[in-house]
């Protein structure tokens, strides 16, 4: 038998989500909750202020109080009035606005993701959290949205308490003896707790309706997140200049205006259907409330009569029902949206729990003059995050600082993968990465990635200024950047530039400069020689040079990287062939080790792979091949 455990009242009321997204927003700032919610309290308070006083007034004209009496009671209704209007002032003051929530909350998320490891960043769950989170944001007001939903469950929520309170004396009012049955029968408790049930029973049906909307409403909103994804992938399509080239010469527009017809055709069906089953689960909500509202009305107008209550109370009863019940209808709305919002931002607590394992290490890494730094793969063996293949299969192997080695093979050998692996973008599945003798996780992980400058085969750019993407930061020591610059055979190309190293890069403002593939890739390599690190490593460093600019790179990388460690990957192999070492990929493992000279003797899968390039080339032309070490 199944064991159901279930949830306390007050969690199917408020959502456990709700309740863990406040305290995210609580630990963001300590500030933001408590005004909203204080400010909240007050507003509800502020109309039951006027009914209370306004039927005391009633009652003391009627009675025939003195004048200055009821005066009394005006000044208290004029002067409550004012504080709890100027303490909503001062409340919404300190109070953050939803542009300030905004701000706060995308800083939060900003940092967070920026510290992330990035194992854990490129997962998929990752992804669609980051993905949710600007669906919601975009949809559904995110976390400031939810703020205000939170205020305005506060509100409602109060404004019932108050008219609550103002309406419990009615249930205890005197029974009203020796004037005939009925007049007994209406003050009489009997009639109050009969009132009592129907307006219990009217709360209990209205909820179940409710429950049925926030399932209808839920619905609506999720399909809708998936037909706004559609429309928004549709309109980054259209709208991205970059996609334009392929499109119009592939004649694609009507196959892209055909898409977002039939999304929009699905989408106003669905809406339609959506908006007549709302009403109707609304409009029974409204008929269940109207039973029980004309019987209390009744029972109110009755007791007067009787001279149960006064003729003020009337007042006080009346506006406190009606007010009960407006309260009580936007309180579901208010929690039904409140609650959804919550859920769709489940994301960002999810969000905000993701362990970050890279950081655990404290170890500082050696500072050595002497760049003796010995790096070991013992056995390695990895796998991405949720696959099966290994994609390195008990990798081994020891390399110096000082020397140069070179990885080669076949596309999907897993040579990127070794490089990601000893960057420590991810963590071996199996086996040790050591420095100096020491697994690389025991190390600070900022301090170890300092080690190393890598120019990845799909590096990134920034929209930024070009002296900034030199020195990823905002602020740099020129004449270093020029130097960079010109080392990665770009100086002079920038100096032509009219902004110079302040020339913003691609288009995300007005002045943005598009720079060619082989351009960006020299910038790169800037980049990498600007952070000095004791170890380069370049993987296909090349790809997107011209032929001149590939020999002009070749002919330097010698001096460029002076006495660092080199690590090339390379798809020509006569530029790896000075390599103090060349580790051979094949499926994972290393098949082959050495210098080139050792591995043409073995006549094994390096010398294949040589003799296959040496049929494109003349054995001159493979001898004049530029080298990373030559
Ligand atoms: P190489 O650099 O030798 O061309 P890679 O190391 O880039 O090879 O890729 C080795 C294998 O790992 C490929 O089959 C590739 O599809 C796979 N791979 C690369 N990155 C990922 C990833 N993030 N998730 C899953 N598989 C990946």
């Amino acid at each position: 038998m199944k064991n159901k455990t279930a949830n306390p009242l007050w969690q199917k009321i408020v959502s456990p989500e709700a309740v863990a997204l406040m305290k995210l927003v609580h630990s963001f700032h300590r500030g933001i909750l408590p005004a909203e919610i204080g400010k909240n309290m007050l507003e509800a308070l502020k109309p039951f202020i006027n009914i209370v006083c306004s039927a005391l007034i009633l009652d003391g004209l009627i009675a025939g109080e003195s004048a200055a009496s009821v005066m009394k009671i005006v000044c208290w209704m004029v002067s409550l009035n004012l504080i709890t209007a100027l303490l909503i002032a001062l409340l919404d003051w300190l109070r953050k606005s939803y542009l300030d929530v905004w701000c706060i909350s995308q800083k939060k998320f900003s940092e967070r993701a920026l510290q992330l490891d990035y194992e854990r960043l490129e997962e998929t769950e990752t992804r669609d959290m980051i993905r949710m989170h600007d669906e919601t944001r975009n949809m559904y007001g995110g976390i400031p949205g939810f703020c205000e939903d939170v205020g305005r469950t506060v509100k409602s929520f109060f404004s019932i308490v108050y008219s609550f309170g103002l309406m419990l004396p009615f249930f205890f009012t005197r029974t009203v003896q020796g004037k005939g049955m009925v007049a007994y029968l209406f003050t009489s408790p009997i009639s109050s707790v009969l009132v009592l049930a129907v307006l219990t029973a009217s709360i209990y049906f209205s909820l179940i309706f409710f429950k049925k909307k926030e399932r209808k409403v839920k619905e609506y909103w999720e399909y809708s997140l998936d037909f706004t994804r559609k429309f928004r992938y549709y309109h980054f399509l259209i709208s991205k200049y970059q996609n334009g080239k392929d499109i119009r010469s592939y004649h694609m527009s009507d196959l892209l205006y055909k898409g977002f017809q039939e999304v929009g055709r699905g989408c106003s069906a669905f809406l339609s259907r959506q908006a007549k089953l709302e009403e109707r689960i609304g409009g029974n909500i409204i008929i269940i409330s109207q039973i029980a509202v004309p019987l209390f009305y009744i029972l109110v107008g009755m007791k007067a009569l009787f001279g149960a209550i006064t003729v003020g109370s009337i007042l006080q009863y009346v506006g406190a029902l009606s007010s009960f019940y407006e309260s009580f209808t936007s309180l579901m709305t208010d929690l039904t949206e409140m609650n959804i919002c919550a859920n769709y931002s489940k994301c960002e607590i999810d969000f905000f729990s993701i362990e970050n394992k890279k950081y655990e290490g404290q170890l500082p890494v050696e500072k050595r003059d002497d760049n003796e730094y010995e790096l070991e793969f013992r056995d390695v063996s990895f796998a991405y995050p949720g696959t099966e293949k290994k994609i390195l299969d008990h990798v081994s192997f020891k390399f110096k600082v000082g020397s140069k080695l070179a990885l080669v093979g076949k596309n999907g050998a897993g040579k990127t993968t070794f490089i990601k692996l000893l960057c420590r973008l991810y963590d071996p599945t199996e086996g040790q990465i050591l420095l100096n003798g020491i697994d690389i996780k025991k190390y600070d992980y900022q301090e170890y990635q300092s080690l190393f400058s890598v120019v990845f085969q799909d590096f990134k750019l920034f929209s930024f200024e070009l002296g900034q993407n030199v020195a990823a930061s905002v602020d740099y020591e020129e004449e270093r950047v020029w130097d960079s610059l010109d080392k990665a055979g770009i100086g002079d190309r920038v100096r032509r530039m009219k902004e110079g190293l302040q020339t913003v890069l691609y288009q995300a403002g007005d002045d943005g400069v598009e720079i060619s593939g082989g351009e960006a890739q020299k910038i790169a390599i800037a980049r990498a020689l600007y952070k000095d690190a004791p170890v380069i490593i370049l993987d296909e460093p090349t790809s997107a040079l011209d032929p001149i600019s590939e020999y002009e790179i070749y002919s330097k990388f010698d001096t460029l990287v002076s006495d660092k460690t080199a690590i090339y990957i390379s798809h020509r192999m006569s530029s790896c062939r000075f390599c103090d070492n060349i580790a051979v990929f094949d499926n994972g493992t290393v098949r082959e080790m050495g210098s080139h000279e050792s591995l043409m003797k073995k006549k094994g899968l390096y010398y294949k792979m040589w003799e296959s390039q040496a049929k494109y080339y003349s054995e001159k032309q493979m001898e004049e091949v530029p080298s990373f070490a030559g």
